[in-house]
């Protein structure tokens, strides 16, 4: 038996995997402390949300869905328990449900561990890969070794060729310029993501309450720095995603 601590899993969302339906898996704890998170209920391990519960259990749920194609693990940071790779394991072995994980890059040994049983990959760009990062990610103090662990794993993503998606969401007063998406684009060419998805800060439910009083970057905005990034990425899928638009793609002009 592996238990695991968990949030709770959603059965049906149409936007966790490219063009499937899919099942949700939320797990806790986040290295992390974002300060324009809109996760914050799922960064401790004790948060009131959380509970064990026997990896076994999840599956049975999945396995009884039979409207599913996929299974997305996010979290939190999913890989910040080790258990999670017995989960993963698990999913591969008892169903047939293409599998994904949303992970922050944080664990780049569980990630060598994990990529093995997935269809799909996203990450976090937060920032450059500097001092800016640690900001981002609210941890300023922490940055160079924030940034040597995502580094670490990006040199692993390299390497593995399915699918994998990066994501930079534009925050006002910490990652909104044209310059900042250069250089996100830069990384994410490096790393030779597939895809390429820039979000709009929300100012709902955030971790620090003070970002409920800054605005959306308007979808205007959005779709300029997209252009921006899509000119380092002429052969990568650029979106973005916005309140006002939901998905939209920016092509080559
Ligand atoms: S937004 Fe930041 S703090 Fe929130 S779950 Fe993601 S990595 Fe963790």
């Amino acid at each position: 038996m592996t238990e695991i601590i968990y949030a709770g899993l959603v059965d049906n969302s149409t936007l966790d995997y490219p063009k499937k339906i899919t099942a949700v898996v939320y797990l806790c704890g986040c290295p992390y402390r974002c300060p324009w998170c809109q996760n914050k209920d799922l960064l401790t391990m004790n948060s009131p949300n959380c509970r064990k519960t026997d990896t076994k259990e999840i599956i049975k749920e999945l396995q009884e869905n039979y409207l599913i194609e996929a299974v997305c693990v996010t979290g939190g940071e999913p890989l910040m328990q080790e258990e999670t790779l017995e989960l993963l394991k698990e999913i591969k072995k008892e169903t047939k449900l293409l599998l994904k994980i949303d992970s922050n890059c944080y664990y780049p040994k569980r990630l060598m561990k994990a990529l093995p049983y997935l269809d799909y990959f996203t990450t976090d760009v937060k920032a450059p890969l500097d001092q800016r990062y640690g900001k981002v990610a609210g941890l300023p103090e922490q940055w160079e070794e924030i940034v040597a662990k995502v580094k670490e794993s990006h040199e692993i993503l390299k390497k593995w060729d399915n699918p994998k998606e990066a994501r930079t969401t534009i925050i006002p007063g910490l990652l909104e310029t044209k310059e900042e998406i250069r250089e996100t684009a830069g990384i994410v060419k490096e790393v030779g993501f597939t895809e390429y998805t820039i979000q709009q800060f929300r100012p709902e439910n955030t971790l620090d309450p003070s970002y409920e009083k800054k605005q959306s970057p308007p979808r205007e905005l959005m779709a300029e720095l997209a252009r921006e990034a899509k000119k380092k990425l002429p052969n990568t899928r650029v979106q973005i995603v916005t309140l006002e638009g939901g998905f939209e793609e920016i092509k080559n002009k």
